[in-house]
């Protein structure tokens, strides 16, 4: 695998950030998975906003979209596999020990590598913590995802690919790489970003190629749902089959397979929606 580094594109080995980058010492950066298809890579505007939004809200400079872009180019040419991911992250740069930021930096890391289509449905877990909607971090894609690893492990010891949080008013919010839609009373529903759920680029092209709509909603909400699933970059949507020790009455149920087969469709026909 390459990965490309300031700039230059090297060998996974070689490829290496200063043991002070405050990235990495401290959780100051930013990240994005882009899904790519053949080497296309999917929604890619959409990705390079949002790495930009989350570097703004931690106050950091701005990525420079045409070398994010130059890479991506870069690293998505030659042999690319039929589904790849990349992860585009970008952090403060090296730093003195410490918390406050450095003047040196920033560093911007794209690696690329293969993937495998997720499973058409999963088993989630709910987890014993609360997502906090009022943080400072809130709805930022920060590489502060220690909670979100945490809950994952607590999820794959239960036998199940995906966790949910609520948040801390006990409202259903997300999932630790997913955001989540239920279908009540034939609704398809899914919660706000003020619930503190990250603005999934997937959750947003379902809200717009469906008629699905924000609702504020009670964890319970997903006992009672007709059917559950879940969205992401990597995932596009995917039924779930059960909730803790609750089955919805149908995974994939027929809002949900409409869900896929539209954005299946769109998607192939849209390369950058
Ligand atoms: N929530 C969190 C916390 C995530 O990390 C992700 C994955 N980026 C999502 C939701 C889903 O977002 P997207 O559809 O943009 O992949």
């Amino acid at each position: 695998m390459m990965i490309w580094v300031n700039g230059r594109l090297r060998e996974a080995a070689e490829a290496t950030v200063s043991a002070l980058d405050h990235g990495l010492t401290v959780g100051d950066g930013v990240f994005e998975t882009v899904k790519t298809v053949d080497g296309r890579p999917f929604a890619l505007d959409r990705h390079v906003e949002r790495l930009a939004r989350s570097a703004r809200g931690l106050g950091l400079p701005e990525p420079d979209a045409a070398e994010v872009r130059r890479a991506v180019a870069e690293i998505t040419a030659g042999d690319p596999p039929p589904l790849g991911r990349l992860r585009i992250t970008f952090t403060g740069g090296v730093s003195p020990l410490g918390s406050e930021r450095g003047r040196e930096g920033p560093t911007l890391l794209v690696a690329h590598d293969r993937t495998t289509r997720r499973p058409d449905s999963a088993a989630v877990v709910t987890v014993p913590w609360t997502r906090n909607e009022n943080g400072a971090l809130t709805g930022l894609k920060t590489t502060s995802y220690g909670e979100n690893v945490l809950a994952l492990a607590h999820a794959h010891a239960r036998d199940a690919s995906e966790a949910l949080f609520a948040n801390t008013r006990g409202r259903l919010c997300e999932g630790t790489g997913s955001n989540v839609f239920v279908v009540i009373d034939g609704e398809l529903l899914t919660p706000p970003l003020d619930s503190g759920c990250l603005a999934g680029i997937t959750r947003r092209l379902v809200l717009e190629w469906t008629g699905a709509r924000e609702a504020d909603l009670p964890l319970k909400a997903l006992r009672e749902a007709d059917e559950v699933f879940l969205t992401s970059t990597l995932r596009d949507v995917q039924a779930v089959h059960r909730i803790d020790d609750h089955e919805p009455p149908a995974a994939p149920g027929p809002v949900t397979t409409r869900a896929m087969t539209t954005f299946a469709e769109r998607a192939a026909a849209e390369e950058n929606p």
